[in-house]
């Protein structure tokens, strides 16, 4: 099953794609589906059909949160996450209520987070569509020397059309739910591909990690 976990719409202060966009793209990105990170808002779920899973795409409703440690992909009942925890609280809040808090970027340069919190978190975006390469490196480096027992996960961050899919997570199950997205994330097996080439559109085919990012 082939998901971007990290999506943004026009909920978004930055981003420029639109909800009703989302099946098509999903379509013709050759993906299974996408997860909708919106900045601190979950304002595009009142916009979502109910048919979505009928129609074969998955979408599911997650978002990035901010702090002053970093930015968070948080996933699960995310509709009563309260405002302005610090990335420890996040974490356990994340925990208690059943879902997964992962760090987002965390070596990106602009919005880096803080390094020493990432020990209180068990996935990591290791490989951000968006990073530079060297951030994305930076990433895996400290995976490879200091993270042992995380998980990897990689997502586009698409602001805009053209990006969703350009970075996948590649779930060996299936997924259609968000409990059952946060059960994978946090137990389930996993690797990372990313878009071939410079091609826009089209399906996702290249592994781009190693074993060590398969998470088995
Ligand atoms: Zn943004
Ligand atoms: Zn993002």
């Amino acid at each position: 099953m082939i998901i971007d976990i990290h999506v943004h719409t026009r909920f978004s202060p930055c981003g420029s794609i639109r909800v009703r966009q989302l099946e098509r793209v999903i379509r013709e990105s050759g993906i299974d589906g996408i997860c909708i990170t919106d900045h601190d808002t979950i304002a595009a779920s009142s916009l979502l059909a109910e048919s979505r899973h009928a129609a074969g795409v998955v979408i599911i409703v997650g978002l990035e949160y901010t702090t002053s440690q970093g930015d968070f992909l948080v996933f699960g009942p995310v509709e009563s996450i309260p405002e302005r925890l610090d990335a420890p609280s996040l974490a356990r809040w994340a925990k208690k209520k059943g879902g997964v808090a992962i760090p987002a970027h965390p070596f990106r340069r602009s919005r880096p987070a803080d390094v020493g919190i990432l020990e209180h978190f068990h996935v990591i975006e290791a490989y951000n569509g968006r990073n530079r390469a060297f951030e994305n490196d930076l990433c895996v480096r400290w995976l490879r020397e200091r993270g042992e027992n995380k998980k990897w996960v990689g997502g586009s961050d698409a602001h805009t059309l053209d990006e969703v899919g350009r970075v996948v997570t590649v779930f060996r199950n299936d997924i259609h739910t968000a409990e059952e997205l946060v059960r994978e994330l946090l137990e389930g097996t996993y690797t990372i591909w990313q878009r071939h080439g410079e091609r826009k559109r089209g399906p996702v085919e290249v592994p781009i990690l190693t074993k060590k990012a398969a998470n088995e």
